[in-house]
């Protein structure tokens, strides 16, 4: 009976590196070089997280995302949900590691649908830590529904010409290429007449028009940009898959990306269980500690309980995905992670930063912070309403309507049916049933 919460102790102990390593080496540099994870390195920055990457490598732990087919370590998501989740208290820590979003997910689609010689040009270099990529898909008028997105490549001799406005296209401005999602036939369903690219940024007319901050950044000098795609123009063998597939890819894609956001949110939500902990027992108010008030006690206990069973889904999702070996089968379980993942650390962090009254709001403690983020997840990848239609939709195929006019669990008729099922035996019981 194969059924197992425990880790093989060998992993174990790699695990037990990797969290002393991020909580010594590599959350450090959360607070040395603050939203510079996707700035490619100076030599300071070099010579700081180079031997860093480095000492990952020796662990055998680096880009641990791909299978062995797609010319990773093969580690599959339970093992990843694992790491995952140590990464996730630290910013910088999935760069240090080379495992960051967006890149696992680009570079999972090209493993998947790309030419040995887009491999060679693109993956590589991922894998290798060496360059950044970005993923452009949303547009300003359209996000959660794809089906209305109107940039267009159209095929020219041997190039196709891409013409159309992108948006939110993450760290854009420090990628080496950009995978754009474009219409390639418009006279069929957008299911199969959309196609994706791979587009070196510095290709002519490739225009970053704003550089769109979140709440606290600078005012355009953010990380999420504003692209007007102007006749750019990119050779045919830039198609990434075939024509007309983008959707199918995208599923690939985001699957993935999805359920590894969830796996590094467990450990972010679990920082804040820990700084909530560690506030209550410190700060002494009316008479005693705060862990002592059943308020408070609550707060905990509530964290807690949601921690936990987010953790176990989110491990026994990552499960089914190396079980099934298909995003496609596990889409329920991954839509209802990403569904769950933003209340989880919302209430958590929210909780965290009440205990720590007037400071937990400020920016010395990264506790408003977790909440912005919270809000963050309930959107990239798709907002959560899109996600719970997708739950709901999967869960109900498993049910039928009710065969009468009755629903089956109607008492009168259940009580009727195990009279005639037991007749039999109750007649010789008690005779007048
Ligand atoms: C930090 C961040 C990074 C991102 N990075 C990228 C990236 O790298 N590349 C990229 O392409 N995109 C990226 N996105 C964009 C993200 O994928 C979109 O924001 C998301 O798909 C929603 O699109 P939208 O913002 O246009 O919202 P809209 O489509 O305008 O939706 C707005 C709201 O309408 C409601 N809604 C929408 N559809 C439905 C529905 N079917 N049923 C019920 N309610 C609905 C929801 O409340 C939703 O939040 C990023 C977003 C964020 C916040």
């Amino acid at each position: 009976m194969a059924w197992d919460f425990e880790t093989d102790p060998e992993y174990q102990e790699k695990l037990d590196w990797a969290a002393e390593f991020v909580r010594e080496k590599v959350e450090p540099l959360d607070y040395l070089f603050p939203h510079q994870q996707f700035v490619p390195l100076d030599e300071t920055r070099r010579r700081i997280v180079d031997p860093l990457k480095e000492e990952v490598r020796a662990q055998g732990l680096w880009a641990t995302h791909l299978g062995p087919e797609l010319g990773g370590q093969g580690y599959g998501q339970l093992k990843l949900a694992l790491l995952n989740e140590i990464l996730g208290r630290s910013l910088w820590a999935s760069i240090v590691f080379g495992c960051q979003a967006p890149d696992t997910g680009n570079a999972e689609i090209i493993a998947h649908y790309g030419t040995p010689e887009q491999k060679e040009r693109y993956l590589q270099p991922l894998l290798d830590g060496e360059i950044f990529s970005s993923y452009s898909m949303t547009e300003p008028h359209a996000g959660a529904d794809p089906t209305l997105f109107r940039t267009r490549a159209v095929r020219d001799g041997d190039e196709w010409v891409i013409n159309g406005w992108k948006y939110f296209s993450s760290n854009a401005k420090t990628a080496s290429f950009l995978i754009v999602m474009a219409v390639t036939n418009p006279d069929v369903s957008p299911y199969q007449g959309m196609s994706m690219f791979l587009v070196p940024t510095d290709t002519p007319g490739v225009e970053i028009v704003r550089n769109v901050g979140l709440f606290g950044e600078p005012l355009n000098e953010g990380f999420h940009s504003l692209i007007h795609y102007d006749d750019v123009r990119v050779p045919a063998s830039a198609l990434l898959g075939g024509e007309g597939q983008a959707f199918a890819i995208a599923q690939t894609r985001l699957g993935g990306g999805r359920i590894h956001h969830a796996m590094r949110t467990i450990g972010l939500a679990q920082k804040a269980l820990d700084m909530m902990c560690e506030r209550v027992l410190s700060r002494e108010t009316a008479g005693g500690p705060l862990a002592d008030k059943q308020f408070v006690q609550g707060y905990i206990a509530d964290s807690y309980a949601q921690l936990m069973q987010f953790r176990l889904f989110v491990l026994y999702t990552a499960w089914e995905i190396d079980k099934y070996n298909d995003y496609k089968r596990v889409r329920k379980d991954i839509a209802t992670a990403k569904v769950v993942m933003p209340t989880v650390l919302h209430d958590i962090a929210w909780r965290a930063m009440q205990v720590h009254g007037a400071l937990g709001t400020t920016n010395e403690m990264p506790l408003f912070g977790m909440i912005h983020g919270a809000a963050v997840m309930g959107l990239a990848d798709g907002p959560t309403e899109v996600h719970k239609v997708t739950v709901a939709r999967q869960v109900l195929r498993d049910y039928r309507p009710a065969p009468g006019m009755w629903p089956s669990e109607w008492i009168p008729e259940k009580i009727e049916a195990a009279k005639r099922k037991y007749a039999h035996l109750l007649e010789l019981e008690v005779g007048n049933l």
